[in-house]
């Protein structure tokens, strides 16, 4: 599934985000960037250790919930990866929603300041952090609109769905926010 947002497009597909070849793939990291498994498990393994490597020698503080940094992609397809955090669900009543838009958001300004053409996304926080797919897939999806709308790049924004379920799920979030952003 593809839309367009001014000169920027917005894809939606099944897959491994670690056999993407954007500019940047975005690793759903924990706080401490201390890899684990889901996406940041596939990241590590397939990059190799030049990327664990970089985060400790960068940023040994790790990175809060809701920020982004980025760091080479070691033996990966993409040119770098950018390491979000995401929020832990724990019910809602916790600032989780601002948290995992500012994760989304973040990524997008660090891709900016690369600059990255392209960058794809996984689905944050909705695998080992338990946010509601349904609920998170608006949210992802409503803040990459406002920022392209708002900012015109990247050119190139995919979201690299794991299984059918969350394609689903992304796809029926995607029309409603297209027609509030005023775009195809
Ligand atoms: P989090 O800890 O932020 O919840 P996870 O890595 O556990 O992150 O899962 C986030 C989402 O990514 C889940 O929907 C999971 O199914 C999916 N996922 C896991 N591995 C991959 C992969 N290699 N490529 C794309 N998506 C993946």
């Amino acid at each position: 599934m593809q839309a367009t947002i001014g000169a920027c497009k917005l894809e939606l597909v099944i897959g491994d985000i670690t056999r993407q070849a954007a500019d940047a793939i975005v690793n759903a990291a924990n706080s401490r960037l201390a890899g684990g498994g889901g996406v940041d498990g596939a990241i590590h393994r397939g990059g190799g250790p030049s990327i664990m490597e970089e985060t400790r020698r960068h940023y040994p503080q790790g990175c809060p919930t809701g920020d982004a940094v980025a760091t080479g992609a070691g033996k990966l397809p993409a040119r770098c990866v950018i390491h979000a955090v995401g929020p832990i669900w724990k019910g809602g009543q916790n600032q989780e929603e601002s948290l995992l838009a500012s994760a989304y958001w973040r990524s997008l300004e660090v891709a900016s300041a690369q600059p990255c053409a392209s960058i794809a996304f996984p689905s944050l926080s909705t695998g080992a952090y338990a946010y509601p797919l349904q609920q998170a897939a608006r949210i992802a999806l409503h803040t990459v609109a406002t920022y392209l709308r708002l900012h015109g790049q990247p050119q190139l924004v995919r979201f690299v769905l794991f299984d059918e379920r969350a394609y689903e799920a992304y796809a029926d979030a995607l029309t409603p926010i297209l027609s509030e952003n005023h775009c195809r």
